[in-house]
């Protein structure tokens, strides 16, 4: 038999972790023969669907995801309306609610699986072409001779015993950044999540995940996802995995998922002593408020998160990310841009701010009326309006989201950002309706663009913080033309005897601008050096 894996992904540099798990487990069966088509959101659907008829599968499968299922389901059906023997077989987190009503509509589509997938799918491989063999396969739902069959969840509880993704030939090295999971299931139960319905906690012993790391070395693969929802949950462990990643200092660098309320002094001890850059955190935290946290069924107390979450974002060794989800809930607008503020105080190396979907099989989805939730029935069924934030707020959100983007998770332009919402009441509101009114906050903006967007407000609302503005762009490394740089003077600049160097040493061949704060000498110095043109000065002295 021949199966089709359609790889759809929102971009290249994205690649489902799914096909290699499952290939991984029947790689050694003999008679089954694999395919991929690899195609993205972006591309023309017909490519899709002329590269998958090319093979003339038995077995057409592929996972499907918010962004990508109604893509997918154009794909499918086109192939299926072409090979109507071909058997199409779909899994992933979407299909974790019931699927009778999603089968009746889509005849496209043979069966889906809930749940996890490696085993089941193995087993249904066997049987791929007698449906009437289908019903001992956990997970499978399907409508056999109008009846609509639904097998439950899929779930295997022996993990440690699955082949690794990497294992499979069909695992990509080529991205950016290598997935690990190194635990199944989550302890907590917050509403929205589809990892929050109580499956069991499964881990993989420290000595296989030290194997794997060693072969995502081997590769020269820098960036590391550890797949864990419950990282810190058993701080013994959690400090065995730190232990670990530090031996792949500096070789490799991990990002991973932290509960903040769960951190006692041992763990926080080990991760202050991380080396620097190892790694890069992201601290879930969703909401700054406990009501809100009660009501999506989320665990662990508020307080105890907040002081996890200042003391992460507090340690220079490691970057920590935080994350609030618009749509929760009890979550009003004016606390989203509260929490924020907050979230800058802290110094949070990032602010993700999501909008909330409502994915199949969830509680949150599941008593979204109680909840006062309406969200959008297609995928990605995203929130339209809650009872505490109307659907126009929620578009408020979403452009202030890309704000964030834009500004305060850009290195270039994080501090300034920072400063202006911590001093200036009102400036994320302000700077927003700005960027919306001129329509420049749905384009694609280059990192120049927004310094000067930036600058041109500050200059008009903000003046106090227009050096501010200009220092960054300096040191960005962009041109002293534009007009964030009118203030600079490039010619005929000299040492001063009164200025501190905030960095770099100074030698008379750099090329150095001079920044005045006033009229009567002070100001900043930048030094370039000629013989290497790196745009960014190499320099900075200060005379405040
Ligand atoms: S949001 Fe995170 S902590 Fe909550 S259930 Fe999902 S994976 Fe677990």
């Amino acid at each position: 038999m021949k199966i089709v894996w359609i790889d759809l992904n929102c971009s290249y540099a994205h690649s489902s972790l799914a096909l290699p798990a499952l290939h991984a487990q029947l790689m050694h069966r003999t008679g089954v023969e694999w395919a991929v088509v690899r195609t993205t959101t972006g591309e023309a659907v017909g490519t899709a669907v002329d590269a998958v008829y090319a093979h003339r599968p038995d077995v057409v499968a592929a996972t499907a995801w918010l962004f990508t299922h109604e893509q997918l389901l154009h794909i499918v059906a086109r192939v299926k309306a072409l090979l109507p023997q071909t058997v199409v077989v779909l899994g992933g987190p979407e299909f974790l609610g019931g699927n009778e009503e999603y089968l009746r509509r889509h005849p496209e589509v043979d069966c889906v699986l809930r749940g996890e997938g490696e085993e089941s799918f193995a087993r249904w491989v066997e049987v791929w072409n007698r449906p009437e063999a289908w019903s001992d396969i956990a997970g499978l739902c399907y409508i056999y001779k109008g009846v609509y069959a639904d097998q439950g969840v899929a779930r295997v509880m022996d993990f440690a015993a699955l082949h690794a993704p990497e294992e499979s030939p069909l695992f990509v090295w080529g991205k950016p950044f290598v997935q690990v999971e190194t635990t199944r299931g989550c302890f907590n139960t917050c509403a929205f999540c589809v990892s929050g319905v109580g499956d069991p906690v499964r881990t993989l012993p420290i000595e296989a995940i030290r194997q794997r790391l060693h072969g995502i070395r081997e590769r020269s693969i820098r960036d590391v996802r550890i797949l864990d929802r419950t990282f810190n949950y058993h701080p013994g462990r959690a400090i065995e995995l730190l232990h670990l990643f530090e031996e792949f200092h500096p070789h490799l660098r991990f990002h991973l998922e932290m509960h903040p309320a769960l951190l006692p002094q041992r763990v926080r001890d080990v991760l202050a002593a991380m080396p620097h850059g190892l790694l890069h955190l992201e601290a879930g935290i969703q909401s700054l408020r406990q009501e809100v946290l009660d009501r999506s069924l989320r665990k662990g107390a508020l307080e105890q998160a907040l002081d996890g979450l200042r003391f992460l974002c507090s340690l220079p060794n490691l970057v920590t990310h935080a994350d609030l989800i618009a749509g929760l809930p009890d979550y009003t607008l004016a606390q989203i841009y509260e929490d924020i503020h907050t979230l800058a105080g802290y110094r949070a190396g990032e602010i993700q701010l999501e909008s909330l979907k409502l994915l199949p099989g969830t509680a949150m989805r599941r008593d979204a009326d109680m909840l006062g939730i309406r969200y959008s029935p297609l995928p990605p069924y995203e929130v339209l309006e809650t009872d505490a934030i109307t659907s126009l707020e929620l578009q408020e959100a979403r452009r202030l989201s890309r704000l964030l983007d834009a500004y305060y998770n850009t290195a270039a332009w994080q501090e300034v950002t920072r400063n202006l919402i911590l001093t200036e009441e009102g400036f994320l509101y302000r700077f927003l309706c700005h960027l919306t009114q001129h329509n420049y906050i749905d384009q694609p903006m280059s990192l120049e663009r927004r310094g000067e967007l930036l600058y041109l407000f500050c200059r008009e609302h903000y003046p106090s913080h227009v050096i501010d503005v200009t220092v960054a762009w300096i040191e960005a490394g962009m041109s002293l033309k534009k007009r964030p740089a009118e203030g600079v003077r490039t010619k005929h600049v000299q040492p001063s005897a009164m200025w501190q160097v905030d960095y770099g040493e100074y030698v008379d061949t750099l090329r150095l601008c001079f920044l005045p704060t006033d009229g009567e000498g002070h100001g900043y110095w930048f030094g370039y050096d000629n013989m290497t043109q790196c745009p960014a000065p190499i320099f900075k002295a200060s005379y405040c």
